[in-house]
């Protein structure tokens, strides 16, 4: 019989809770709850999921004092040791994916499908970094001098501070914690306060893994700032590792500079879609429907700027808005869905303000346009999906991440152009190049300024595949070896024999 998440689990410790209706937060071992909690509703209908705790300074305080002290222990185990419980976390994960899957759908609001398919690309991660744990390799450097020996390896950094988001609650976990593990790091997070039912689930995985008491700690709360700031400035912490936005992303990094510790950032996009005149129109438009409505439009690798050239534009969009049109919205876990709630009405208003300035300046709605309140709809916080042609410069669409369903066509004229018109932005995450032609793709892939270039590929991301942007999308890679060398320091050491 299926598992029945967030049945209540026992608490302990001072200052806290005997509520068993809380969902804890995990310290040093100990799953406890706050005494009063926030709640964590369905997006899709407004239903409460459950309170949960609402952890202050004081916890992130609590739960770093656990960290720095089972640093100790759990960074001289062996790579093998930390291998083979990851690889006892991935197997639960996968033995848990259906109730998971179900859980995430519930509390962020996408389609089942693609929730199961999430706990998949999170189990990959918990994988891919138990092997990698074995892979530390150091390296022997031939000197110039005759008695001299270089030799250099790899130390875990220390006790790393993650903050994930609510889009991909389970992966965006497995991501940071899988990889600091496996170096041999211990591990603070606060999830998203959208999405933290997710993050209890998979932290209770991780512990029945058996990783040890303090070695992953885990604080929620309904106000980020204040432990954050206990994040971002103990010096215990050695490293910052943050999924999110990019004001977020730019805040938090200038408070932790004055303590100087490494910083991860994976931030925001705005993904530019090219598509050339030898391309097929059907086949990018395909590709441009599944994409861009990833997650509803709550991805940060979703296209925002859909460049397609004119000779092949009408059965480019005639394409595409007529699988757009056909996209059902509704509650995730409903047959055939495809457009899931955004995650809160200020996230609708979003959408629907870009809309309506794209419209008010010229563009036009080939289709959707508006929030959906039909029946049940009007429970949740839906927007129906969109296609606007015309989109200009001068639009706020074309400057801002939508971060909903929402697919803006401009039509190029000039091959040489495209490509300045798709690096004319802050953000550098990904990009996607359709096109026939060899010359035609190897010059986007070298000349588009993006950390993730897909070419005739929508879906350029794996475990295995280093995962990042430049410029205002970040900082560090996350995933593949790249992903296991952001937890690790290089120690040098010079021999005279
Ligand atoms: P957000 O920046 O609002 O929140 C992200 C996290 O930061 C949450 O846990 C939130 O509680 C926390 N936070 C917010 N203010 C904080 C503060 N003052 N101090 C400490 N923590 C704080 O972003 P979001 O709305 O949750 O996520 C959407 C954004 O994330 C989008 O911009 C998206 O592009 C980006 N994103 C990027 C990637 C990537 O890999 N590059 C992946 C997923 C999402």
């Amino acid at each position: 019989m299926a598992r029945v998440l967030f049945t209540p689990v026992f608490q302990s410790v001072k200052n806290m809770s005997a509520d068993s209706t809380i969902a804890p937060m995990l310290i040093n071992g100990e799953w406890l709850s706050t005494h009063a909690g926030f709640p964590v509703v369905n997006p899709a209908n407004g239903e409460q999921l459950a309170l949960v705790s609402d952890g202050t300074a004081d916890e992130a305080l609590s739960a770093v004092d656990a960290a720095h002290a089972a640093f100790a222990s759990w960074s001289v185990t062996t790579c093998h040791h930390r291998s083979a419980i990851l690889y006892r976390a991935w197997e639960l994960m996968l033995a848990r994916k259906a109730e998971l899957a179900d859980l995430m759908t519930r509390e962020q609001g996408k389609p089942l499908r693609a929730a199961t398919n999430e706990v998949q690309y999170a189990a990959d991660f918990l994988l891919w970094f138990a092997e990698e744990a074995k892979r530390m390799y150091g390296e022997s450097i031939p000197s110039a001098r005759g008695d001299q020996r270089f030799i250099v390896h790899h130390h875990p950094v220390g006790v790393v501070a993650a903050i994930t988001p609510w889009n991909y609650p389970v992966s965006m976990i497995t991501r940071k914690v899988a990889p600091a593990l496996a170096a041999g790091c211990t591990v603070v997070l606060k999830p998203a306060e959208a999405t933290p039912l997710c993050a209890v689930e998979v932290f209770r995985i991780l512990e029945e893994a058996g990783v040890p008491a303090g070695v992953i700690n885990l604080v929620t709360t309904a106000s980020p700032a204040p432990v954050g700031k206990v994040f971002c400035e103990d010096e215990r912490i050695k490293k910052l590792t943050f999924t999110g936005s990019t004001p977020v992303g730019r805040k938090l990094s200038a408070e932790a500079a004055p303590s100087l510790k490494r910083v991860s950032m994976e931030l925001g996009g705005h993904a530019p879609f090219i598509v050339y005149p030898d391309a097929d129109p059907v086949h990018a438009a395909k590709g441009a429907a599944l994409v861009k409505f990833l997650n509803t439009g709550q991805a940060c690798i979703c296209p925002n700027r859909i460049f397609v050239h004119r000779n092949i534009a009408t059965e480019f969009v005639e394409t595409l808005a007529s699988r757009v049109s056909k996209m059902k919205a509704g509650d995730g876990r409903g047959e055939g869905i495809a457009i899931g709630p955004l995650v809160n009405e200020a996230a609708l208003h979003k959408v629907d303000k870009q809309v309506a300035d794209a419209r008010d300046k010229g563009a036009e709605i080939v289709c959707g346009g508006q929030p959906l309140t039909d029946g049940n709809l009007a429970q949740g916080h839906f927007y129906a999906p969109t296609v606007l042609t015309g989109v200009r410069e001068d639009m706020l669409i074309y400057r801002e991440e939508t971060f909903g369903p929402v697919a803006p066509v401009v039509v190029f004229d000039d091959e040489d152009d495209v490509i300045a018109m798709a690096n004319d932005t802050h953000y550098g995450l990904a990009a996607y190049v359709y096109t026939n032609n060899l010359s035609t793709a190897m010059r986007a892939f070298e000349q588009l300024r993006f950390g993730i270039i897909g070419i005739n590929d929508i879906n350029p991301t794996s475990a295995s595949a280093p995962f990042g942007g430049m410029n205002h999308s970040g900082l560090g890679r996350e995933g593949a070896r790249e992903g296991l060398l952001e937890y690790l320091e290089t120690k040098l050491g010079g021999f005279s024999i």
